[in-house]
């Protein structure tokens, strides 16, 4: 078992904080998942990276994620873990060096060959396996080892006793998904978008052809009628919240985030609780007590029920969605702070989503406990009184009796 805590002055601390590692499609996203307390940030390439959709970085863009994450001591990964066809091959060589000279922390890699090139080219960056190659045993795992490979990105599949047993079993570091989106299928494994709709999973296109709806035949009959409920094959979104300190215990290096795809208010949400609960518990192991409000908080940014996946057990029809997608929606982002007066009370603001006069806002922060408070007084740039806030991005005056700071954000929790 891998030692994670010492004794000091009688109480016993944990030594080996677990890196979290959080996902972002723009450098907005980014600066906020480090902002909020992301010690790493994956991001994907424009190019030789999946999730091809999900806004992926330049090169001029990854320069500016690692110098903005070099301020607060964070790490970037880019993803290069498209399965590589010979048409794929140009500019792969280039592009390694590159990320290496502008400081990129890690590469996370499905292809033999560009784990080969990365070591034949003598890298700074580490090289992490991805979570695309399903690697869920610790003889797996010790292979990717014996080829010099830094970390291995652990299958969705692996259950808290396998993990237990990698855990044990190997001294490689060890990335674990604690967050977000799961496939009804084997990850890495699915032809359905391919099939459906001709988009690659595997290379980046999933058209999510899992979570459509699907009529059932029997034979040639159609079954299911127009008043049933649609039938579909999307699974809940995995939250592992509650069991955030076995996890610690185990000496599991990284917990990853999922969800490039996922908005600003979603990356806030889910990382700085993630922060406040590995902290918490970091801070005084032998006297954590679990508090339901985590859950809460990932509730406000949840659109799917939330499951534990495969770590207790294997999935039943109670972590799906078959019959009904389930999807609801989050709690608006409205607004972001761009600057605070406290002499005032007034909140310089960008406005994100619709809210007016008398609605009902949270205010969350990295390190501050929410606040709740009543729209009352709201002002144009002019400083003109306005009713409402109806102009995405829009710069206006908010008066907020809390403390507020740079950064901050705010959710409409009602009216
Ligand atoms: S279609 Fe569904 S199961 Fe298949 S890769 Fe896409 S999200 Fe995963």
């Amino acid at each position: 078992m891998r030692n994670v805590s010492t004794i000091i002055d009688g109480k016993r601390v944990i030594t080996k904080k677990p890196e979290l590692l959080a996902p972002a499609g723009n450098l907005e996203k980014l600066k906020v998942a480090i902002m909020y307390g992301a010690d790493a940030v994956f991001v994907g390439g424009k190019e030789f990276s999946l999730r091809s959709l999900a806004s992926n970085f330049t090169l001029e863009d990854i320069k500016e994620a690692v110098e903005f994450a070099n301020l607060y001591h964070a790490k970037i990964h880019v993803t290069c873990n498209i399965i590589l066809h010979e048409e794929n091959l140009e500019g792969i060589r280039e592009y390694l060096k590159a990320l290496d000279e502008i400081g990129v922390a890690a590469i996370i890699v499905a292809d033999p060959y560009i784990m080969l090139l990365a070591k034949q080219l003598h890298l700074s960056l580490q090289v992490h396996v991805s979570t695309q190659l399903s690697s869920t045993n610790a003889e797996a795992i010790r292979f990717w080892q014996k080829q010099g490979l830094e970390r291995v990105v652990l299958g969705r599949e692996v259950d808290y006793q396998d993990l237990k047993a990698i855990m044990a079993e190997t001294d490689i570091e060890v990335e674990y998904f604690i967050h977000g989106a799961l496939c009804i299928s084997y990850s890495g494994r699915c032809m359905l978008s391919n099939y459906y709709s001709r988009r690659d999973a595997n290379r980046g296109g999933c058209s999510q052809s899992c979570r459509w709806y699907y009529d059932i035949y029997k034979g040639d009959r159609k079954i299911n009628t127009d008043e049933d409920i649609p039938f579909s094959m999307s699974s809940k979104d995995l939250s592992l919240v509650d069991h955030i300190g076995e996890l610690i215990e185990l000496g599991v290096d990284s917990f990853k985030i999922e969800g490039r795809m996922k908005s600003l208010h979603y990356i806030a949400t889910v990382v700085s609780t993630y922060r406040k609960l590995i902290d918490t518990y970091c801070a005084d192991p032998d006297h954590f007590e679990y508090d339901p409000k985590y859950m809460t908080e990932l509730n406000k940014a949840a659109n799917r029920a939330l499951t534990l996946g495969f770590y207790n057990q294997k999935p039943s029809q109670n972590d799906q969605l078959f019959n009904l997608r389930d999807e609801h929606p989050t709690q608006e982002f409205c607004m972001r702070v761009l600057h605070y007066n406290p002499v005032t009370q007034l909140a310089k603001i960008e406005q994100r989503n619709y809210f007016k006069l008398g609605d009902v806002v949270e205010f969350f922060s990295p390190d501050r406990d929410n606040f709740k408070m009543v729209v009352r007084e709201l002002y144009n740039e002019d400083m003109e009184k306005i009713e409402v806030a109806n102009h995405p991005m829009e710069v206006l005056y908010v008066k907020v009796e809390g403390l507020v700071k740079k950064d901050d954000m705010a959710r409409k929790v009602g009216k």
